[in-house]
Order: C-alpha cells, then structure tokens, then sequence
C-alpha cells in the first residue's frame, strides 16, 4: 500500500481497495466483465481514442472482453472478420437498416421473411422515406431485372423460416455485387454452422443468438457479422448511435452454450429429418417442407449450398381440414408448446396463414401450415404424440 492509500479513511479504501489476488487462476469459462465506465489509463488514451479501433476500451455499451469474446467467436462460426452484438435478433436487423440505408434507398425484401422484417421495412417506408419493395425468394438471378439505381440493400432470409423456400443465394448475392448494392442474410436457420453466406458472396449475416446459439429459451440477443471493415463500420457507427448494447450477463450464457451447439443442432436435424419423413406418409398431410426433402422449393440450392438443417420445417396439411380443425390439432399437441422462437430443448408447433405473406400465384398450397420446431425430447414420442393429436382434433 502507498503511504497517501494507508492515510484515506476506510470508506474510501472499501471503494478504493488494495487487492491482493493470486496469479495463476485458469478455467474454461470466459469471466463476465460487466463496466458502465471504462478506464482510462491517461488522457491521451481519451483523446486519442477511435471508435472504428475495436483494440480499444471505450464504454462498457460498447463492448468489454467478455462481449469481444462472444464476437470473435461469431465471427470465426461464420468465417467472417467482425460481429456486432445487438439485444435481439430484431435488433439486429434493424442496426442493418439503419447501419445501411438513409431516405430515398430502395430495399428489396424477400416476400415470405421473418414478419418482423417485413413490419420494419414498411414502417421505414411509411415514415422515413425509404422504398421498400418484396421479391419472389425463388427469383434467384432474376433479381437483377428488380435492382434500381437507388437500390442499395437486398434482404435474403434463407430458407425463409415458415415457409421453408430456399433461395439461390450466391445468384441473388452475385446480381447485387455487380451492381454495388449490399446484401443481407437472415441466417438464424443454420445458426451459422450450415451455411455459411460469407462464403457465397453476401456481405452481412444476421444472426438471432436467441435460438441455437443460446440453447436454453431464456436469452435474447441478435449479432451481425461481416468480412468487410467498411461495412463494419457502418453499423458499428449506427449502432452506437442508438445507443444499443447487450448485457454481459447475456454474453456469458451464449457463451456458456456455444460449444454444444453443433451437437445439439445435429441431434434437432437428426429427429426433424426422421418426423418430416413420417409425415410424408401420413394422409392427413398434403406437403412437408423440409429443405432436404426432394420436393421442398429450393432444394437444389439447399443440397447445393447447406450441410444440415436443425430442427425446424413446416406441413402444409389437407385443405380438407379448417383452419380451426388445424388449431384444435396443434392445441391437441402435448410435447409441442405453442410460443415463438426456438433453438431450445423443447419443441413448439404454430399454425401461420401463409396467404398474408405469399402471394396465391407464388404459393400452391391451400390447406393450413403449421410450422413444428423439434427439440431434444426423443423422437419416437413426439412421434406419437402428433399421431395422437391427429387423432384426436382431425378424427
Ligand atoms: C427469432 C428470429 C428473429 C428475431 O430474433 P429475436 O431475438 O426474437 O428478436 C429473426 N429472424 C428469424 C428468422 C427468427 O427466427
């Protein structure tokens, strides 16, 4: 202790204190390092600091090491060179939004995305001055034939999470380099392991940590993530400007669950892919969208492009059944609980009225859809349990 540290009252050395902490500690997990204020070892280290500079400690909003070790990690899953944290998936997209387009850009959206999306896209367009226009995602180069000269963002979301399309990506990704235009991908669906789009030439994923990156149904986070230092730079200015940021709390869990996420991703793909196939047998079924399933739309690219799928895919049942009769079927369902998001251990069933967001000449299916997400439990008694749903709510 220095002599002006012995000489302070003890209240000043409870907030001041003189800690004496062993070297040596090690252990596998990443310490949460929570900070509002961070600091600064001088002034000049203030006046010198540059927000773009991701080697430097600014603001505990901004990021602190246990954040940078979530980031780099996201970055590496997706063979990218940065990510950027945002407290949910949503937000995620909206620090693209506004990372990326001022008034009077157009930006193309596929016409089956994430719904949120598309509410956030229409209300930039409704009240900030953007053009916001949809595609058919099985457009693939056809894209070119849509981009404007003030186009400068084209959305992808592949497949698209309900109604399971998988687009051309690299087609879709390749037209709109050519004509300078950036792209993003909504890409909670492979949680990065995959596919991964960097690779196929698009220049942000989004990523909703929320599912398979957190495991557990109990955190929200979303990341963007890209090659591109420029791009970075865009959205880490708009993101700072927000004012948004994650708790570390938040961090250490997504952290904490990351290195079982390939396996527990393989074991969601392993049971989805055993029901979709039992499904296909089942009469009161007219289509089973499962991107690996030969007869999903987009398949080829799927095959082409990803190598799993986890543990999400959708039926179109029989038009015979009423949308009520549907709902009774999905209320039916036991170990299938009815709530969004997914990613967890638990599996979840949703009916979705697919004509709000696919046009009848796009989409030609009439029955209902119900979209199921597979969880941990075993396979052969989700298996029953739908069998027995079937049989109690469609006779
Ligand atoms: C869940 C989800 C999001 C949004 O994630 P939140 O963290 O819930 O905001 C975005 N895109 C897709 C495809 C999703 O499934």
């Amino acid at each position: 202790m220095t002599d002006s540290a012995s000489s302070r009252a003890r209240q000043t050395r409870i907030v001041h204190p003189d800690l004496e902490l062993a070297p040596g500690f090690e252990s596998f997990s990443t310490p949460v390092m929570r900070a509002s204020t961070v600091v600064f070892p001088d002034l000049a280290a203030v006046r010198g600091a540059d927000w773009r500079n991701d080697a430097q400690w600014r603001y505990g909003l901004h990021a602190t090491p246990t954040s940078a070790a979530l980031t780099q990690r996201l970055a590496q899953i997706e063979g990218g060179k940065h990510a950027l944290l945002q407290p949910s998936g949503l937000a995620a997209i909206s620090n693209v939004y506004f990372g990326i387009v001022k008034a009077g850009d157009d930006v193309l959206i596929p016409d089956n995305v994430y719904s949120p999306n598309r509410e956030h896209g229409n209300w930039l367009a409704h009240d900030f001055g953007l053009s916001v226009r949809y595609y058919d995602p099985m457009i693939g180069a056809g894209i070119a034939n849509m981009i404007r000269p003030n186009t400068r963002l084209i959305w992808i979301e592949a497949p698209g999470s309900v109604t399971m399309e998988v687009p051309d990506v690299p087609a879709i990704a390749a037209a709109a380099r050519a004509r300078n235009v950036v792209t993003a991908i909504d890409n909670t669906y492979s949680a990065g392991l995959a596919f991964r789009p960097l690779e196929h030439g698009v220049d942000i994923s989004v990523q909703a940590l929320t599912k398979y990156q957190s495991g557990g149904s109990d955190v929200l986070m979303g990341a963007t993530i890209t090659a591109s230092d420029e791009l970075h730079h865009e959205l880490k200015r708009a993101r700072m400007r927000m004012g948004i940021g994650v708790s570390v709390d938040d961090c250490s869990l997504v952290l904490r669950s990351l290195p079982s996420m390939k396996a527990r991703f393989e074991a969601h793909d392993r049971s989805a892919l055993a029901l979709a196939h039992w499904l296909k047998t089942r009469p009161e079924i007219a289509a089973v969208l499962h991107p690996a399933l030969e007869d999903c739309p987009g398949h080829a690219s799927f095959m082409r492009d990803f190598s799993g799928a986890g543990g999400l895919f959708s039926v179109v049942f029989d038009e015979r059944y009423s949308a009520t009769r549907i709902d009774a079927f999905v209320e039916a369902l036991e170990l299938f609980a009815i709530g969004w998001s997914w990613g967890g251990a638990h599996s979840l069933a949703m009916p979705y009225d697919v004509a709000s967001m696919r046009s009848a000449s796009q989409w030609p299916h009439r029955g209902t859809l119900v979209r199921f997400y597979v969880g941990l439990e075993e396979e052969a008694d989700l298996r029953a349990d739908i069998e027995r749903a079937m049989v109690a709510a469609l006779g």
